[in-house]
């Protein structure tokens, strides 16, 4: 059963912003845990600060059940003072929580959301977001282990707010905005006061809205369900929802930047529960870019005879047996990898323009017609290999010859200043493949580590 965890600063925030979602998760057989950062202690209208405390409580627990939340872990903060509080203390709280919780998923506020006017808000939110790295590290918090707890990373982060420019998930609740409706009206008192709020505001004006005061005294209902239900159709619409759908926004972070790197190089755990799928983060591998006419014209009919190459791709000679097998190589250049065999008499042309490598590469850009790392940046680079090679543009070299002369004359430290971190660096020698090859590659012509060149 995997558990997801919401950390609400307030009692009524998690039903407010993420309630839907919640209540969805719980359906589909999650464990939702809740965290309540503060005592609610102040958020009333007319009662003193013990009644308050225990009002807010008891229908805490009333919306808990209506969205099928299951445990309820109080840190009992005074509430409205988070700001004067340590944010490693709290942090620790949550590090704490993670550990012993283990959520596949947390959901919180955006620490990087906007308009946020609620330091409550802010400070769980900069502290969930150092607790969900400070948790992996075996040298904090070391005390925790004692228990039996373990360094721990939550997987994903759903960070919600009231402005969120960075979006980029909305989960479909259409069929859950009854249930989150009806746990924002448990919380009696916090709307009452909420509603108050407006209606001080309003008086400074010199207006009043009847509704507005009806509400706060009998049935919230109506005006909280249109609320809501006009915000969740909005998200709903900006993402392409199907109209009428009612969504709640995130901004829903995994792996970042190498979450396609993971996407593609992972695989699964023998022991593991089946992960659920997120169709905003889970890519479907990307259509071909390319008609099959345009193949045509990119690979050439004679390719398993005579490939033209420039100066510089030279060099992936000699590692295309490490190169095919890559799947990271496969993912980006499976029409090459199919249509190639690369046999020791296929003729490698050297040419000056953009090969077979080109136009499937992430630096290449279709707009442009050019690869983004800039012409000075490919001619420098091709013609300092051909002069290390001995090669000249135009001359046709058997690939078995020219792996030889690789294996004769590029070093672990030429590979490494050709293709490595630097002015000519190379997204796939990154992977760590090539060296290897070039290792093999000795070894076959009998060449002593190292080369001779
Ligand atoms: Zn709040």
């Amino acid at each position: 059963m995997l558990t997801a965890m919401v950390i609400s600063p307030h009692a009524d925030d998690a039903a407010a912003f993420c309630g839907g979602t919640l209540a969805k998760f719980a359906d589909q057989g999650w464990h939702v845990v809740m965290v309540r950062v503060t005592d609610d202690s102040k958020d009333s209208v007319g009662l003193t600060v013990e009644e308050t405390r225990r009002r807010n409580t008891e229908e805490l627990h009333r919306a808990a059940e209506i969205l099928g939340i299951a445990e309820i872990v109080e840190l009992g903060y005074e509430t409205d003072c988070l700001a004067d509080a340590s944010e490693v203390a709290l942090r620790e709280r949550f590090v704490y929580l993670f550990r012993k919780y283990r959520p596949y998923a947390v959901f919180t506020f955006d620490p990087f959301g906007l308009y946020e006017g609620n330091m409550d808000h802010i400070r769980v939110a900069q502290a969930v977001e150092e607790a969900f790295w400070v948790s992996c590290f075996d040298l904090h918090h070391p005390e925790h282990f004692a228990e039996g707890l373990e360094p721990f990373s939550v997987c994903e982060r759903w960070y919600f707010g009231r402005h969120l420019p960075e979006a980029n998930h909305a989960e479909d609740v259409s069929e859950y905005m009854e249930r989150k409706v009806e746990a924002v009206c448990a919380h009696r008192q916090m709307m009452r006061n909420t509603f108050n709020q407006y209606r001080l505001q309003l008086r400074t004006w010199g207006r009043r809205m009847p509704w507005l005061e009806e509400a706060m005294d009998g049935d919230m209902r109506p005006l909280l369900a249109l609320f809501f239900q006009e915000q969740a159709n909005g998200v709903a619409r900006a993402f392409g929802l199907p109209e009428g759908r009612m969504a709640e926004a995130f901004r829903l972070v995994r792996f970042g930047d190498l979450e396609e790197l993971f996407q593609t190089m992972s695989e699964p755990l023998p022991d593991a529960q089946p992960a659920p799928v997120r169709p905003t983060l889970d890519r479907p591998p990307e259509s071909p870019r390319w008609s099959a006419e345009q193949l045509e014209q990119i690979f050439p009919v004679d390719i398993d005879q005579r490939i033209r190459l420039m100066g510089h791709h030279h060099l992936c000679a000699g590692a295309f047996e490490e190169l095919f097998a890559s799947p990271l190589f496969r993912a980006g250049y499976g029409e090459l990898v199919a249509r190639l065999q690369p046999s020791p008499d296929v003729l490698i042309e050297s040419i000056y323009g953009y090969d077979i490598f080109c136009y499937q590469c992430s630096y290449w850009s279709e707009e442009e017609g050019r690869c983004v790392t800039g012409w000075q940046n490919k001619i420098s680079k091709d013609a300092a290999v051909l002069a290390h090679l001995g090669l000249r543009t135009g001359q046709v070299t058997r690939l078995e010859d020219l792996q030889r002369l690789l294996a004769e004359r590029v070093t672990p430290a030429d590979l490494e200043r050709f293709c490595g971190p630097g002015e000519w660096k190379c997204e796939f020698y990154l992977l760590g493949i090539c060296q290897r090859g070039y290792e093999r590659l000795r070894e076959r012509f009998g060449v002593s580590q190292g080369g001779e060149g």
